[in-house]
């Protein structure tokens, strides 16, 4: 029988998960053996203890909960690493929130029959979503596919998918400090198939993003697979040469005394470029760094399953 991991991300999740755990199980095949791994992202109310709970009733239930909370990103390699080290076949990410319809995972399970190795859910249309967030989300999606020249990655998409064994590994094998899970599976390729379902409101509670958290992710994202930095003294270069070019002209043709506006105009356009490079240094030094990505305070996955 070929065993599935579940992994799900929680972060200050208690009101929703013993919901999510039922209907979850209403959908789970009995052709395959499940694992459900939760990870407790640093929550602060008692998701830790409502998944330790649900442990006892369910011992398919296995948890990683991190010393503070990491952010999703991080909670889906933990999830994954858990996942390779438990033997799965196959691995489902999905969100606690039933904004990823557990209804789905049949049809998932279809198509991995069929022979695909990373099927992915995405929004038909983003009807029902804040408008605030349909627009930026918008906004990255395309100035993603223009910095680093990736049109793969479908506008909607959700971290919501099916991996086959294969993409998990490749996944890991990737190590960069900033991980944008959608990308990297973009980046990876193998035999993909999308599902469309309609927007779906969260269950209870609220979202876990706020607009900082959501505009960080936008950027590590674009950071992870593009030079953009490269961007900003370019476009500073190019102010300065149509500028001189100008002054030259205006030189040439006429008496012209505003050289010490220049000057200042010049001044800050050099500083804007220092201090792009020193981003791109602290980049490098953060890069050195090789900080974990997320750090584990307890888990029920025993250590007997070594990572190969
Ligand atoms: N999540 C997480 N860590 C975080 C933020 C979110 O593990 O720092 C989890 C959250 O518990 C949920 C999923 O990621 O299962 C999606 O988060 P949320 O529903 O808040 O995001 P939205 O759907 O609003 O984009
Ligand atoms: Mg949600």
């Amino acid at each position: 029988m070929k065993k599935v991991s579940i992994i799900v991300p929680c972060f200050n999740e208690k009101d929703v998960i013993n919901i999510f755990y039922d209907e979850l199980l209403k959908h789970l095949p009995s052709t395959y053996e499940f694992i459900l791994i939760f990870v407790d992202d640093g929550s602060k109310d008692n998701t830790l203890e409502i998944i330790q709970d649900l442990e006892k009733l369910d011992k398919r239930v296995k948890y990683i909960s991190f010393s503070r909370n990491f952010g999703k990103e991080s909670a889906m390699l933990a999830g994954l690493h858990a996942a390779k080290k438990l033997n799965s076949d196959a691995a489902i990410i999905i969100d606690v929130d039933f904004q990823d319809p557990p209804s789905l995972i049949p049809e998932m399970l279809k198509y991995y029959e069929e022979g695909y190795q990373h099927v992915y859910a995405k929004h038909k249309t983003r009807k029902g979503e804040p408008f605030l967030k349909t627009i930026c989300a918008k906004a990255f999606y395309k100035i993603y596919a223009i910095l680093t020249g990736d049109k793969n990655l479908a506008q909607g998409s959700r971290d919501f998918c099916l991996l086959e064994r294969k993409v998990i590994d490749a996944f890991l094998a990737i190590k960069d400090n900033y991980r944008f899970t959608k990308g990297i599976f973009s980046w990876v390729g193998f035999e993909k198939k999308c599902i469309e379902f309609d927007y779906v409101s969260r269950a209870a509670g609220k979202t876990k993003w706020s607009f900082k958290k959501l505009f960080d992710y936008a950027v590590a994202g674009i950071r992870q697979f593009s030079h953009f930095y490269m961007l900003i003294p370019s476009i500073a270069i190019f102010i300065a040469s149509v500028v001189t070019v100008f002054d030259i002209v205006k030189m040439i043709f006429t008496s012209y005394d505003k050289y010490v506006l220049r000057f200042d105009f010049f001044a800050l356009l050099i500083l804007i470029v220092l201090r792009f490079i020193m981003k791109l240094l602290y980049d490098i030094r953060d890069l050195n760094l090789k900080r974990p990505p997320y750090l584990t305070k307890a888990t029920n996955i025993e250590d007997e399953y070594e990572v190969k």
